[in-house]
């Protein structure tokens, strides 16, 4: 195996910071890129040592001048509360952000890939989601700056690569979870971890009826790498994610019986244009990268549960102003 100058936009996030720490174990030269919006230090704190992780602080929205083998495009803020707390930069991170790596692979001669989401497809009316359906966004919505900056960002990979002949990797990532997330990111899986743990109450949204697919963030950062290396013939999209659907409620009750917890479940209104199910097609993913994902509902929690366990949460912060 060749060893390449890696950059990762979004490296000290949770996704980026494990998709770092896999790249830097296989000998590369990997540059961490991040502005710290939603993650800290502390991810990539282990790697920075090491001769071949290099770490930069810098925003996507402007463009920086590097020179890299490959790219792989995670930064931009991915839970919900994050990417609402100031849509109009979500907007720009994604919009702006792939047109600057877009440029970079393009001078370069790079391979970009973009960490898309299964948001493009929105509030589904096709369940499960193969990549061939077009989704169903509401553009005037709460969650439009991220869903429609996201189908953005899709739009001006594929017009890079029919344009300028970019080497170009798109992946819809459905939701992952796992050791790092930011404990107050408001993401269904670390509030329960939080509540429970703390003895709170446990927040379902609406009744709990709605479905999400939970992919354990080992099994997806090995789908990310796997779609980067493949045959430049295989662009994507490619849907990633672990098609065991459950509801929200039953995830409660999973995450109260795994902590031991005595909160009660309590009900709250359902967010707008929330999706009411969320499963992916993966075949695709299946036959071009033999990949499917390994990892358990009630594994990747216990391993998830045991890391929430052991940081302090009052080391972490809310989203930094940022305009
Ligand atoms: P995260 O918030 O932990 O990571 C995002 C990282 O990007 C953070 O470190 C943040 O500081 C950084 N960032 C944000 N705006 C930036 C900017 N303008 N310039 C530089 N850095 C910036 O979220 P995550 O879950 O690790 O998501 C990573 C990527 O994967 C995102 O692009 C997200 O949309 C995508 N994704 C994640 C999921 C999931 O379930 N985790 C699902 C679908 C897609
Ligand atoms: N959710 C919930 N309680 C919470 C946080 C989220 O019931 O404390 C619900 C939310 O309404 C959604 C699902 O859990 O239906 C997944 O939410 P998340 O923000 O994790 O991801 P996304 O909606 O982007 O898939």
């Amino acid at each position: 195996m060749s060893l390449k100058r890696i950059l990762v936009t979004g490296g000290a996030g949770f996704l980026g910071s494990h998709l770092c720490d896999r790249l830097v174990a296989r000998g590369h030269d990997v540059i961490c890129l991040d502005n710290f919006f939603t993650s800290q230090k502390s991810n990539v704190a282990h790697l920075l040592g090491k001769p071949n992780f290099e770490l930069i602080r810098h925003d996507v929205v402007h463009p920086i001048w590097l020179e890299v083998d490959e790219i792989y495009n995670m930064a931009c803020p991915a839970a919900p509360g994050h990417y609402q707390y100031n849509p109009i930069k979500t907007m720009k991170t994604s919009v702006m952000g792939a047109i600057n790596v877009l440029g970079m692979a393009k001078r370069c001669r790079a391979k970009v890939l973009q960490a898309s989401t299964s948001e493009i497809y929105g509030d589904p009316e096709v369940h499960p989601q193969p990549e061939t359906y077009k989704g169903s966004v509401n553009t005037l919505g709460p969650r439009a700056c991220y869903d429609e900056g996201k189908r953005a960002a899709e739009t001006l990979f594929m017009d890079y690569h029919r344009s300028n002949g970019v080497n170009v990797r798109i992946v819809r990532i459905f939701n992952t979870y796992g050791p790092r997330m930011h404990p107050y990111d408001g993401r269904v899986v670390s509030n329960f971890i939080r509540q429970a743990l703390r003895g709170e109450d446990i927040t379902i949204f609406g009744e709990g009826k709605q479905t999400r697919s939970f992919c354990y963030v080992d099994d997806l950062v090995e789908g990310i790498i796997r779609m980067m290396d493949g045959p430049d013939d295989f662009i994507g999209p490619v849907n990633l994610g672990n098609p065991d659907e459950f509801t929200i409620r039953e995830l409660a009750e999973l995450v109260i019986e795994q902590t031991g917890a005595k909160g009660r479940l309590v009900f709250r209104p359902l967010p707008a244009d929330d999706p009411m199910q969320r499963q992916p097609v993966i075949d695709l993913a299946r036959r071009r990268l033999g990949w499917e994902p390994t990892v358990k509902l009630r594994d990747g929690l216990r391993r998830t549960i045991e890391f929430f366990r052991s940081v302090d949460m009052s080391e972490y912060r809310a989203p930094t102003p940022n305009y």
